[in-house]
């Protein structure tokens, strides 16, 4: 009797992961040992189950053994896919159908996390340089991505270690996600030129196809409680992070985020990241303000002028129920950390990333 394997999975709405799945099904059936093979998907992605029986047994087989690629033994493999194989024999009776356990368990599993933690330690990730724009004289939006990983993990506001040996040092900096996750391997930085410095030109003289190694994303500058209202404070490239929360934030359903209020603060308009990007997400969203601060304005600046840290303090007002997270170069956060602390903030209710 012929034998036909569905390997089961459960489907996410990111295509990419469902393509990852078939991928895992093209190298089962590369093996050789089994001469049908099929995907198929709980939900989200096709063929769902019924649809892989139906072209195993169009291709032959008499028996289908369902092996799920599930790692523990949870409510769908406990309730839905016994009653979803119970409606294959009914549609079948002429089929024998049997279901594997899930993966854990198997001594395979546990050398595979060994493996990956070792990986980790030995071998950095490599991040590849997709694109590049100017932002500002001496600014830049650069496009990475990690090709050794389908998705990176992380959470908007977390920043990633790239290292590179520069005149015979090993030199390591950190760089704030300047991008939201987006289910991919992709990820944005917005960086600062510093003419005297050592890993800025650096990653300034790299071109597209250019690789640099990359640990992390690491650290905690992230949305603690996005129902709670936030100020965010930033100077300079200290907006990085900003813009993957914001967009990270934007994504959340209205009822279930509080009011955020950006204070971003610039010497010139030009200097400004982002800027139209900001001032079209606060047009579009009331719930979204955005007060841009020139400390060398022109004439003409129609805005807001001044440090950053007295816009925060009369954007805060009398409520002392706000979390302000603050980022940028170290002066500017401790002394805004002072008023803070000075008007009765706990240190709790302050999150802050310093540059220097
Ligand atoms: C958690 C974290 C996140 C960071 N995220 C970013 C980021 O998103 N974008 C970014 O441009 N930098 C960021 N930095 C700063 C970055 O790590 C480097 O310090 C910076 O690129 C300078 O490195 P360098 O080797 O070129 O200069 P170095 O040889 O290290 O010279 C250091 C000098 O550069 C100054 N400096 C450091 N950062 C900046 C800056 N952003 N703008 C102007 N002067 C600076 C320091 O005050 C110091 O005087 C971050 C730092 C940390 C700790």
């Amino acid at each position: 009797m012929i034998t036909g394997i569905a390997i089961f999975a459960h489907g996410s709405a990111v295509e990419s992961a469902n393509e990852a799945v078939r991928g895992v099904v093209r190298q089962f059936a590369d093996s050789g040992e089994f001469e049908l093979v099929e995907p198929s998907f709980l939900e989200l992605g096709q063929p769902n189950l019924g649809g892989a029986v139906a072209r195993l047994i169009e291709r032959g087989a008499g028996r289908v053994v369902v092996v799920p690629y599930f790692l523990t033994l949870g409510k769908h493999l406990q309730r839905d896919l016994p009653k979803l194989v119970d409606e294959q024999r009914a549609l079948h009776p002429g089929i024998e159908f049997h279901i594997t356990p899930p993966l854990d368990g198997h001594p395979s599993l546990a050398a595979i996390l060994v493996d990956r933690a070792r990986a980790a330690l030995s071998c950095p990730m490599q991040a590849v340089l997709e694109s590049y724009r100017e932002l500002a004289p001496g600014v830049r939006h650069f496009n990475f991505a990690v090709p050794s990983v389908e998705r990176l993990d992380f959470a908007a506001g977390q920043f990633v270690s790239l290292s590179h040996d520069i005149n015979g040092k090993h030199i390591t900096r950190a760089y704030s996600i300047s991008s939201a996750p987006r289910g991919d391997n992709r990820f944005s930085l917005c960086l600062n030129l510093v003419p005297d410095g050592l890993f800025s030109p650096f990653l300034f003289a790299m071109q597209p196809g250019g690789a640099v190694a990359m640990q992390g994303p690491l650290g905690t500058f992230t949305i603690r409680d996005p129902r709670r209202e936030m100020i965010w404070v930033a100077t300079g490239t200290g907006i990085a992070p900003f813009r993957g929360m914001l967009d990270a934030w934007l994504a959340l359903p209205r009822a279930g985020r509080g009011a955020v209020t950006l204070v971003f603060g610039a010497r010139y308009p030009e200097t400004l990241l982002y800027r139209d990007d900001f001032a079209a997400a606060a047009a579009a969203h009331p719930d979204f303000t955005f007060i841009p601060t020139l400390s060398r304005p022109p004439e003409s600046w129609p805005g807001a002028r001044g440090h950053v840290q007295s816009h925060a303090i009369a954007a805060i007002g009398e409520r002392r129920d706000v979390q302000v997270y603050i980022c940028g170069l170290k002066a500017m956060v401790d002394d805004l950390r002072a008023q803070l602390k000075a008007l009765g903030f706990d240190r709790r209710q302050v999150v802050y990333e310093k540059f220097d």
